[in-house]
């Protein structure tokens, strides 16, 4: 099967192609345009501006991604139908129509967070069921896999995602935008034990996260200690490990409830999203991972931020399934894809009862 896929619903346009055969998963091209240049002039991301330049790269890219893979026969195209900034979200999944309708192709809508839950198995064969750390720009949840389309949720954050408290923080700091891997630079020349930052739901017998006490409380520092750049390293390297701890204290709760319910000899822990770029993070989430006899697993940092391979393999896997099923009705499923809506927000446990046509 190869599966055309497109992402675009923040501040990349990206498009990719790829194709799982008895050898396996192949990403055969993965073209990204970032629009951060554009937005960095405002701190953040401006959702007119990024419509707007989705509608202005998406052609070209698709056409990119197409050639830089040896133009393949395509099987179906899957496109990010959300969460996400409504605006970009309904570009791409009105280029992918208009492309599935003009080749007479399935039209697969993904949810992205379903993307970046899958990512891992773009280059690793992670079996099922596998424990999840989603640590992107706007979401932190711990899920357990179960399958394609099958997550059940453990914890999530109850005020801000990891992600945002990095690129707030940056903010505050002078940093610029996209603050996450600044940061991470920052933190490199800094010294851990500068500062001492609250921890927050400590007494927490559940898995959610909060990071707004820490944004506040590193705020106030900024303001009350930081004078020179080694302060502001300081800064970054103790902020960087407060929330490099929290997601470890709160895994640890997670691989608990996942073993209770999940008869699995060694599991694999996974994490994907922006975040897990993040080198610290990656290798506090390691350690613990084997600690508590979890194998660990990440994708390769291209795959960790937004792309669109994780959407073609979200889709392929989807699409597979259907095949599977004997639901090869391709009419009925060209007609669903056509028909599919962008949605602002849809979360990953709702997969199932809304994106799986038989379930409907
Ligand atoms: P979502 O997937 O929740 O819709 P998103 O798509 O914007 O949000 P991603 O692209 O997965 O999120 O990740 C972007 C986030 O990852 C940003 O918040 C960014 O600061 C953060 N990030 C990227 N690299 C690093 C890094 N090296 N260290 C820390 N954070 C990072
Ligand atoms: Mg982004
Ligand atoms: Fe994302």
């Amino acid at each position: 099967l190869t599966v055309l896929g497109i992402e675009s619903s923040c501040d990349e346009t990206a498009v990719a192609v790829v194709r799982r055969s008895a050898a396996g998963v192949e990403v055969l091209s993965s073209v990204i345009h970032s629009q951060v240049v554009k937005h960095a002039e405002y701190g953040g991301v401006v959702p007119e501006i990024a419509a707007r330049s989705h509608v202005e790269t998406i052609d070209d890219l698709a056409q990119r991604a197409l050639a830089e893979a040896g133009q393949p026969d395509i099987d179906a195209v899957a496109a990010t139908a959300g969460p996400g900034l409504i605006g970009g979200v309904m570009v791409g999944l009105s280029f992918a129509k208009g492309f599935a309708f003009a080749r007479d192709l399935p039209l697969i809508p993904v949810n992205h967070l379903e993307g970046h839950a899958l990512s891992a198995r773009l280059t690793e064969d992670v079996p099922f069921p596998f424990l999840l750390l989603l640590v992107s720009g706007g979401h932190c949840q711990l899920l357990a896999v179960k399958g394609v389309g099958d997550y059940e949720r453990l914890g999530t954050t109850i005020d801000d995602a990891a992600g945002e408290a990095f690129d707030k923080i940056a903010k505050v700091l002078g940093l610029g935008y996209p603050g996450g891997p600044a940061l991470e630079k920052a933190a490199n020349s800094g010294k851990v034990e500068r500062f001492t930052l609250p921890r927050a739901l400590l007494g927490r017998k559940d898995c959610d996260f909060s990071f707004s006490g820490l944004k506040t409380a590193a705020a106030t520092i900024a303001y009350e200690h930081v004078k020179t750049e080694q302060d502001r390293n300081d800064l970054c390297a103790s902020v960087q490990a407060a929330i490099a701890r929290q997601l470890v204290e709160r895994s640890v709760r997670a691989m608990k409830l996942f073993r209770e319910h999940n008869a699995v000899t060694s599991p694999a822990f996974v994490v994907a999203g922006g975040v897990a770029a993040n080198a610290t993070v990656r290798r506090e989430l390691q350690a613990l991972a084997t600690a508590n006899g979890f194998g660990f697993m990440a994708p390769p940092l291209k795959y960790c931020t937004d792309n669109a391979a994780m959407i073609a393999l979200a889709g392929l896997e989807h699409y597979a399934k259907l095949c599977k099923m004997g639901i090869e009705d391709r009419e009925s499923l060209i007609v669903e894809g056509l028909a599919a809506l962008a949605r602002p927000r849809w979360p990953l446990d709702e997969v199932r009862a809304q994106a799986d046509p038989v379930h409907k």
